[in-house]
């Protein structure tokens, strides 16, 4: 299987039986299709319950010495349901009674959040009549819990790459003594992308219940456009800024090998979905952008000085005020005499008399100012490199709305601006800027 193609199907997509037949049909229509990962049974509908939740929830109670029998029927009723609807004769049962006991014998927690996954994968192999192989014996993990990348790579490469198919459940792995160890929430995308490196896919296609990435926030821009292609880096930009996308550490392993990923849709499989690629792609998406994001809710230390920038250790001293305070910065936009530190209102939480004190002390500026309640939006695109004109595009589109833009700030790479404005002003300028490229 080697140089094939490795699917990992969300929990929407394997929330039921009838979303297992969608499922089925389009590894069936897929003969370069070698290695699927599924995640657990997610939400059928808003009310619905993911059962990872769900066995989040056993383990909470039972590990109180509380009974969780009755969350447990939940469980078992979402994967019988499953078993029957597609008629398969596996003992789900038993499977079922063997992870109970289990609980109730006090089982780890990542033993018990992992579950989901490995019943889910024992029934898709079942029906997809693929051989199930559990991911405890080829995801490895070190004794002190680190994720082994090494072992990891050789297990896969050993076990997989002489076979035709395989269902290897996402989310989890084991330590050499079969201990399970989980992935954070969210992580059956980056097992796919662990075993699409090490078996050198060609593609990595992630099947969800979106067509891709839209352009923009849906909730802000009603008729966004989807995303046909982005490149890594765009992505890794605008996921920064709060776009929904993949597991952050999905990217890596995959980038690693300029694999690319395609998101698809499991409820609308014909439509293109989102293709991303490695970030020399040569089709440059000239002169126009790829996609906008943003946050609200930041606050701005504006610090002036006279002839700051010629002052040995100013910048180093202003810096350090904010690490020995554990605050992160986002961006330090400059000016001759004065920087601004734009930093999360959530991580300043509180600190802002106390920062503004110690900068005064440390750094002895002229003066220091600070105003909260910045949004920021990052509009990227490898388009704008080396084209002359989309800033243009984009400061007009503001400035015909009336949006005051308080702060600029394009990275060397010229992959992004972003633009800092008043909360209040934020779904109005990322309208505004949509609009300018559609
Ligand atoms: N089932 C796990 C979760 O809900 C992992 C995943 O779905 O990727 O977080």
């Amino acid at each position: 299987m080697i140089g094939k193609k490795v699917a990992k199907f969300g929990g929407s997509s394997l929330a039921d039986g009838q979303q297992f037949k969608k499922v089925y049909e389009i590894i069936k229509g897929d003969t370069d299709t070698t290695v699927i990962v599924p995640s657990a049974p997610g939400k059928r509908n808003g009310r619905d319950h993911k059962v990872t939740d769900l066995l989040y929830m056993c383990y909470q109670l039972s590990s109180h010495g509380l009974n969780f029998h009755e969350i447990f029927k939940i469980i078992e009723d979402r994967f019988t349901n499953i078993c029957d609807e597609l008629m398969l004769k596996i003992p789900i049962g038993e499977i079922l009674k063997k992870v109970k006991d289990d609980i109730s014998n006090g089982a780890s927690r990542d033993y018990c959040a992992s579950r989901g996954e490995y019943i889910n994968g024992l029934i898709l192999a079942e029906y997809l009549g693929y051989p199930f192989i559990d991911a405890k014996e080829i995801i490895r993990f070190k004794d002190n819990g680190e994720y082994d990348k090494e072992a990891t790579e050789y297990l896969i490469y050993e076990r997989l790459r002489s076979m035709d198919n395989a269902v290897v459940p996402g989310f989890y792995g084991g330590k050499s003594n079969g201990e399970i160890v989980t992935f954070s929430r969210g992580g059956s995308d980056v097992t796919g992308a662990i075993i699409a490196h090490a078996i050198q896919a060609s593609l990595y296609e992630n099947w969800t219940d979106v067509s891709g990435f839209l352009m923009a926030d849906p909730k802000v821009v009603k008729d966004t456009v989807g995303i046909k292609l982005i490149t890594y880096k765009e992505l890794r930009e605008l996921s920064y800024m709060g776009a929904p996308v993949l597991h952050e550490e999905a990217i890596f392993p995959v980038r690693e090998r300029g694999i690319p990923i395609r998101i698809k849709n499991t409820n609308r499989p014909d439509d293109e979905g989102t293709l991303i690629v490695h970030d020399q792609w040569e089709e440059k998406n000239k002169g126009t952008i790829t996609g906008i994001a943003g946050r609200k809710d930041f606050s701005v230390i504006s610090v002036e000085k006279t002839l700051m920038t010629s002052e040995k250790g100013f910048f180093r001293k202003l810096i350090s005020v904010f690490e020995t305070n554990d605050i992160g910065i986002e961006h330090m936009p400059s000016s001759i005499d004065s920087i601004s530190v734009i930093v999360s209102d959530r991580d300043l939480n509180g600190k802002l008399s106390k920062i503004t004190e110690e900068i005064k002390i440390y750094c002895n500026p002229d003066n220091v100012v600070s105003y909260r309640g910045m949004a920021l939006i990052a509009v990227v695109g490898r388009g704008m490199i080396n084209t002359k004109g989309i800033s243009a595009k984009v400061f007009t589109s503001l400035s015909n709305e009336g949006i005051n833009i308080r702060m600029i700030s394009q990275g060397s790479s010229e992959l992004n601006i972003i633009i800092g404005v008043e909360n209040k002003d934020f779904e109005k300028a990322i309208s505004a800027i949509y609009y300018a490229f559609n």
